[in-house]
């Protein structure tokens, strides 16, 4: 596992795993501990906290962050237990649905047989601040990547204010996980606008610019676009259609992006299960 100080006080932890670079942080301010994401098993987040240790810090007391209740951002809880962990309502909800999604992991790796599930003690519904002095952390509930999504903005006096992303951001693209409409995330994109950050560090994709959210931002817009196109051509969502409109819209979000790589073919697999999310959440809609 790769860790390295970001800037000082701000530590990162990167795990690759296999295609796949997952992220936690730890931030020492001068009256605590903070670590934002847990990795997703006992074993790995004890290397967070050998780095507590490492860096002298571990007299003081830890308070963890769960950006959202996915598995590998929030499994390795139980390494830092007891102390606050917090959470939207929804993260511990959706921790405890987990059990069975875990007992199935376990079925088929042994390196998921450590894991308890533990879920946020202190949770909150719209925001909630956590004020270390030095470090004022404000949590704020943003439906997006899934419906209990939280960002995480750091503001320290004399530092650029840093956006902790989770999955929210997400480099080509974000994964859409929820049922909700795409108009929620589109709400949470352009909020984030707002903030004005420069610097955005995400669970995905490393330390971003405010480049990856305006192109985020372009993707669901274009998501967006056909799928009204979709709606008002009345002709239902068939997974035909799914299929066309894929290829045209990346063709659209590409050429406009100016992106000229090819896709992996995971990356390419992240863009299928979007439309379809996206589909069967407007049809969802619907039907209310
Ligand atoms: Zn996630």
């Amino acid at each position: 596992m790769k860790k390295y100080e970001f800037r000082k006080n701000i530590w990162i932890l990167e795990d690759q795993v296999e295609y796949f670079l997952v992220n936690s942080f730890v931030l020492f301010s001068k009256t605590g501990n903070i670590v934002i994401d847990t990795f997703d098993t006992p074993e790995k987040a004890e290397q967070i906290r050998a780095l507590i240790k490492e860096e002298g810090r571990d007299s003081f007391e830890t308070t963890v962050i769960n950006t959202h209740y996915h598995y590998d951002h929030a499994w390795g809880n139980s390494v830092f237990f007891p102390c606050t962990i917090l959470g939207h309502a929804m993260t511990k909800q959706k921790m405890i649905e987990d059990e069975m999604l875990l007992a199935e992991f376990q079925k088929k790796d042994p390196a998921y047989q450590t894991v308890q599930i533990v879920p946020p003690t202190v949770t909150f519904e719209e925001s909630y601040v956590l004020d270390k002095g030095d470090m004022v952390l404000t949590l704020r509930h943003m439906p997006s990547h899934t419906e209990d999504s939280t960002l995480i903005w750091l503001k320290e006096a004399g530092q650029e204010d840093l956006l902790f992303t989770g999955d929210i951001l997400e480099d080509p693209f974000p994964m859409l996980e929820s049922d909700l409409e795409i108009s929620w995330f589109l709400k949470t994109l352009r909020e984030m606008m707002d903030m004005k950050a420069k610097v955005y560090l995400t669970s995905h994709s490393g330390v971003t610019s405010r480049e990856l959210l305006i192109r985020n931002k372009a993707y669901l817009e274009c998501l967006a676009r056909y799928m009204e196109k979709v709606r008002k051509e009345g002709k239902g969502i068939s997974c035909q259609k799914a299929e066309e409109m894929m290829e045209m819209m990346l063709s659209e979000y590409e050429a406009a992006n100016g992106i000229k790589r090819e896709l992996t073919r995971e990356e390419k697999n992240v863009h299928i299960k979007n439309v379809k999310k996206a589909l069967s959440a407007a049809e969802k809609a619907a039907q209310k």
